[in-house]
């Protein structure tokens, strides 16, 4: 595996400096190492990227293009992926913490995926001819929305990279990218090898550095048309509000409290299966985490023993390691506020069932055991507050109605699970449930084809699929012609 990492900005297919010189490390939080130096990009080096993106957005190269040849430099990209993968997972682990099993297995075949997705959409994207009265023909042209700013998480780098990369390029849009300041390293290689594909010089650019500067800063530039955001909700209201001011196209997928509700009639060894991985796969560093376990009274206690058992399994250790199942927090920041709920759950009355200890793994790191609170209620900060750590709050629940009536308050609406055997019921509940996804008698399942967003607070708008691509790279052109004199 090469372990070349690339640190500087990216912008117009070459490597650059920040205008200020500056540079910020990017740390493994499994061993504490300083993994590279990075450019800090700032105002100045957004500017750069946005007239490079604008110029690329108007050359007749780019804008030109044949839809078909689009799709295949993006085929191209996914190839070049595919033959980097062991480097990318071994850059994403070691830069995030997560295991190498999950980064090889999961994370970069799920990017090459959807680059290839994307890149059968690409000349599959048209308006529609409408029946208007009087002597005129009257269609729709769907054209690219222009210079897209992404601003994307540090949970799945390479992962969410592609959620915005891949529809914006196939809808023939540039993108000025700034990537998560805790792992800019797989969108940094991803950039090199974009260029590789074919794609020509400013089509995309990836500024990395702090939301504060280079994010804030792509924000509000007059030069960017849309802004792709997946983060925190309380960054995803200051994004909004900021963006009115130049009146950009805004779409934002953010935080989450998720419910994974368990019947009483549901098949418990995959019910408890589906809610282990719900909140431990990824470190619970997941949006979608069904961070809120609701069960049926009358399994309630046999659940919480199953739960235990399984979070007890959970393997906390070097992300290298191919039985490691929990890897390290991704930073100490982090880890610091996760212990915070977990003193939190304990001080307002949750029992701690397993789990809640920090501990380092050959004495370094950043590490948390998997964490079950029981006995919570739906009021508890535990119950209503986005942890994003392995932290699973289990609250009872006496029947249908008021298992939706707990599922549903709270601010946030991303995602949901429904544990049944009653085919009646699950589709009752996911009626009922506020959430962009809901999973019965699953948990986690994505595919590229299939939307990916909040209701409420979680945020608007949508990542994959060919409909909410369209909708959220592309805008609509009516054009009337007199057909009759
Ligand atoms: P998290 O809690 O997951 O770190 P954040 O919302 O803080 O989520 O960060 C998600 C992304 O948003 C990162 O790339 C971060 O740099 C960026 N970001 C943070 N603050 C701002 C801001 N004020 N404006 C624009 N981007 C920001």
């Amino acid at each position: 595996m090469s372990s070349e990492i690339r640190s500087r900005l990216w912008i117009h297919n070459q490597w650059e400096d920040a205008a200020s010189g500056e540079t910020f490390p990017t740390t493994n939080p499994a061993t504490g190492e300083t993994l590279a130096h990075i450019a800090r990009g700032a105002a100045a080096d957004i500017d750069r990227a946005v007239v490079s993106s604008r110029e690329a957005f108007e050359s007749p190269e780019w804008r030109r293009m044949d839809p078909h040849k689009r799709g295949r430099l993006l085929w191209k990209l996914a190839d070049l992926i595919q033959a980097n993968a062991d480097e990318f997972g071994s850059l994403e682990t070691r830069d995030n913490g997560k295991p190498y099993f999950e980064s090889r297995k999961i994370d970069v075949p799920s990017a090459i995926s959807q680059f290839r997705y994307f890149a059968g959409l690409a000349d599959k994207i048209y308006g529609e001819v409408i029946p208007v009265p009087g002597p005129f023909l009257n269609y729709t042209l769907k054209e690219p929305v222009g210079v897209v700013g992404a601003i994307t998480p540090w949970n799945f780098p390479l992962n969410i990279v592609s959620w915005k990369l891949a529809p914006a390029l196939a809808c023939g849009c540039t993108v000025v990218l700034k990537p998560a300041e805790q792992t800019p390293l797989t969108a940094l290689f991803l950039a090199e090898l974009a260029a590789e594909a074919g794609f020509p010089a400013g089509v995309l650019n990836v500024v990395p550095g702090f939301g504060t500067e280079a994010g804030a800063a792509l924000v509000e530039h007059a030069g960017v048309d849309a802004i792709s955001f997946t983060g925190s909700t309380a960054v995803g209201k200051q994004i909004a509000a900021s963006a009115a001011g130049t009146v950009k196209k805004v779409s934002l997928e953010l935080g989450g409290k998720s419910p994974n509700i368990v019947f009483a009639d549901a098949d418990l060894k995959a019910a408890v299966r589906g809610a282990s991985t719900g909140i431990f796969y990824g470190k619970g560093e997941v949006c979608a985490a069904g961070s809120r376990i609701l069960v049926e009274r009358s399994i309630h206690d046999d659940f919480v023993e199953a739960l235990k058992a399984r979070a007890e399994g959970m393997t906390v250790g070097d992300p290298m390691e191919s039985t490691t199942r929990l890897g390290a927090i991704v930073s100490e920041a982090q880890l610091d506020r996760v212990m915070g709920y977990v003193e939190s759950g304990k001080s307002e009355g949750a029992r701690l069932v397993t789990g809640g200890e920090r501990v380092q793994v050959d004495g370094a790191g950043n590490f948390l055991t998997a964490t079950v609170f029981a006995d919570v209620t739906p009021e508890m900060t535990i119950a209503q507050e986005e942890i994003f750590g392995p932290v699973a709050a289990v609250i009872p629940f006496d029947d249908i109605d008021d298992a939706i009536r707990i599922a549903n308050d709270t601010r946030m609406g991303l995602a949901a699970g429904v544990w049944t055997r009653d085919i009646g019921k699950a589709h009752r509940v996911a009626r009922e449930l506020q959430a962009g996804i809901v999973w019965v008698n699953s948990y986690n399942m994505y595919d590229a084809g299939s939307p990916f967003g909040g209701y409420k607070e979680s945020g608007y708008g949508r990542d994959l699929g060919a409909q909410a691509a369209i909708e959220k790279y592309t805008q609509t052109k009516s054009v009337w012609v007199a057909v009759d004199g």
